[in-house]
């Protein structure tokens, strides 16, 4: 089973990243956020991460943090774009614009895939991962109703946009968040055709996931442009939900993508527990291809013992 290991850490602490402790471990790749308002002033230390990481074996996934505020919403990410451009930014029912631009608004686009395609020619990596992309959710509260959706709304199915979430708005925002990630992942190609593109949906088990446009992981995985999808285990921080729930998770896969769809797995959870331990060894017996490991804590200069003897015991495993 491969090994891929999220790294959140500003780009500044990435020096500290023991990339040839991960290596030695059998760690396969890591995937590195790239935060929109960190990435403008230090790509140049993102570049020589990506070259270190190369230099010790590892691949390297660039995860794109903000670029607008539609990606990594779960890592409040900043972003200067929405500030400076606030006519791209979402509108809810009562007219106000939230800081997180619309993926039907045609200048943030083109500015995120200008921006995206810069990011691929700079940085010498493997593929990039598209983190949680979606419209603004919370609490029965959406977007968007801005003129460009609504226009869509209209042109699909005439009439003005109901004031409710109604199931064609809802499937209006999934094909909007279709289309924005096909156009995204065709521009870093465009780049340079052998990054992969992989999507990591809002972890939401299938029944009762949050409506915000990333939730119909069939259609996403019959997007031709992404090579396949990364689902999450468990589906929330504030959930009790087993550890060794990813199984089952892993197991209802088929149900709810495209036959053929490469699939990988995140797991959030604590490296040195016996929990994961024992969910690693379950989830490689079962033949998942690749897991991808979200620690909570930064990975500083040492490698904990428990860790890596945790991570060669998953690459280990056929
Ligand atoms: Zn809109």
């Amino acid at each position: 089973m491969r090994v891929g290991v999220m790294l959140s850490q500003s780009l500044v602490s990435l020096d500290h990243v023991p990339l040839q402790a991960l290596a030695d471990a059998g760690v396969w790749a890591v995937l590195l956020r790239c935060f929109e308002d960190e990435i403008r002033w230090r790509a140049p230390s993102a570049e020589a991460f990506a070259r270190s990481a190369a230099a010790a074996g590892l691949r390297v996934f660039l995860v794109p943090a903000g670029y607008g505020g539609l990606f990594s919403p779960e890592q409040h990410p900043t972003s200067l774009f929405v500030q400076a451009h606030p006519a791209t930014r979402q509108v809810d029912l009562r007219g106000r614009r939230i800081a997180r631009a619309c993926p039907n608004n045609p200048a943030y686009i083109e500015w995120l895939t200008s921006s995206l395609r810069t990011l691929a020619w700079l940085i010498d990596a493997d593929g990039f991962v598209w983190e949680e992309p979606g419209f603004y959710y919370n609490r029965g509260l959406w977007t968007c109703r801005c003129p460009y959706c609504q226009g869509r709304y209209a042109s699909q199915f005439g009439g003005t946009m109901p004031a409710e979430l109604s199931p064609q708005l809802a499937g209006l925002r999934q094909r909007s968040i279709a289309d924005l990630v096909a156009i995204i992942s065709g521009a870093v190609k465009g780049v340079d055709s052998r990054l992969a593109c992989l999507l990591m949906p809002t972890p939401a088990p299938q029944s009762g996931a949050i409506p915000n446009g990333n939730e119909n992981w069939r259609q996403l995985s019959a997007v031709e442009e992404l090579d396949g999808l990364i689902v999450s285990w468990p589906p929330g921080t504030a959930t009790d939900e087993p550890l060794s729930g990813a199984l089952s998770l892993w197991e209802d896969l088929p149900a709810w993508v495209e036959h053929g769809t490469l699939m990988l797995l995140r797991l959030l959870c604590n490296l040195g527990s016996e929990e994961a331990a024992l969910t690693l060894r379950h989830l490689a017996a079962a033949d998942v291809p690749a897991i991808v490991l979200e620690c909570p804590e930064p990975l500083t200069a040492d490698l904990p013992r428990g860790v890596k003897a945790l991570l060669r015991m998953v690459a280990e495993t056929a």
